[in-house]
């Protein structure tokens, strides 16, 4: 019988990283020890035991370690079905590098993009040259026949209006799943450089849709957003990462500094918030808000509950009244937010 949702495990290998990102999240925790080969080798065994269908290796860079190979290689070879990498991409302008890599066995790679040029890019980076090597990343997966190769995007104040830009990159390499992730100041880079670094909603969610609809007009039905208030985003519930993974997956992060068994449901209760303003909303059920940091400094003017009459008819657990809601079970069948099957991404920046 199939499963009701997979079980992703996050495993982080360490913080260090070859880019700087301004914004990052674990802008403090780069002093941090990398973890040993022994102790990853043995959290892949316990992810197995633990019942993963997917795992995900994240850094800082993970794939910047002279033991990512193996820790590929091993999580296939114990039987893990999906391997998974987010990564800065720069590594990977070197070809033979991309050989070996995809020898080991991965099976997905997300490449994160932070601008339509080189001068916006590492500019976020703060890492020169960086947009070129992940440009040829890219190209040395497509051109070695990777077919698993997924992008994101993180959007803060100095990108938001390029993303139209990006979607056209996206676009053209057929990315299938594409995530533009609002930018997430909870602690790190963007919590430090908050008013520098953290557009206001308003202002980056007509852009984020048009990305979106940009993906939408080549075919590419699958690209999502995260980490936004949904009342931006009424005529594109049906790309929202987090209405999307909280059927998918049970998900955990592993991380040397932290053990979260589900990072999923703790984001949203203890990184995010509604405001006084939500009371009545109709998207209350399902909506996470924004981010707690985001409130305190820009306050709740731009929140704008949605009215009841305004929903899709699709969309369950918003509102109150059963009747306009429709089971997980009916929405798995018609596929409407779902599709198992090309939806294993997601973001774990966290
Ligand atoms: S619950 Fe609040 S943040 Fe979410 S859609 Fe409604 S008004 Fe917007």
């Amino acid at each position: 019988m199939e499963k009701e949702k997979l079980k992703k495990i996050v495993l982080f290998t360490g913080y260090a990283c070859s880019n700087r990102c301004r914004f990052c999240i674990d802008a403090d925790k780069r002093g941090l020890p990398e973890r040993g080969t022994g102790e990853l080798l043995r959290e892949i065994y316990s992810a197995k035991a633990a019942g993963a269908d997917i795992l995900e290796i994240i850094g800082g860079e993970s794939t910047m370690r002279r033991d990512f190979r193996v820790l590929v290689r091993t999580a296939k070879k114990i039987g893990i079905e999906e391997v998974i990498c987010a990564t800065n991409g720069r590594i990977f302008a070197d070809r033979e590098y991309v050989r070996q890599v995809m020898e080991a066995g991965l099976d997905s790679i997300i490449f994160s993009l932070h601008g339509a040029v080189a001068e916006v890019h590492d500019f976020l980076t703060d890492s020169p040259g960086s947009f070129n090597e992940l440009l040829h990343g890219v190209e040395n997966f497509r051109s070695a026949g990777f077919r698993r190769i997924y992008g994101n995007t993180t959007v803060v104040r100095q990108n938001y209006r390029q993303l139209p830009e990006i979607a056209e990159m996206y676009a053209r390499w057929r990315f299938t799943n594409v995530e533009f992730i609002f930018v997430d100041p909870t602690y790190g880079g963007a919590y430090n450089n908050f008013e520098e670094l953290v557009p206001h909603i308003s202002e980056a969610a007509p852009f984020m849709r048009m990305a979106l609809d940009t993906g939408t007009a080549a075919g590419l039905t699958q690209w999502k957003v995260r980490y936004v208030p949904l009342c931006h985003f009424t005529d594109h519930l049906d790309h929202i990462s987090e209405i999307n993974e909280r059927r998918l997956y049970i998900s955990e992060h592993w991380a040397q500094d932290f053990h979260n068994d589900d990072s999923i449901g703790s984001r949203a209760e203890v990184s995010r918030r509604k405001a006084a303003k939500c009371t009545g909303c109709s998207l209350a059920g399902v909506c996470e808000g924004i981010w707690k940091v985001y409130l305190d400094h820009y306050g709740e003017e731009e929140l704008r509950p949605v009215p009841a009459a305004d929903l899709p008819a699709f969309l369950p657990g918003a509102v109150e009244n059963p009747e306009k809601k429709r089971s997980d079970n009916d929405l798995m069948k018609s596929g409407s937010i779902l599709n198992k099957n090309t939806e294993t991404m997601g973001h774990t920046g966290e």
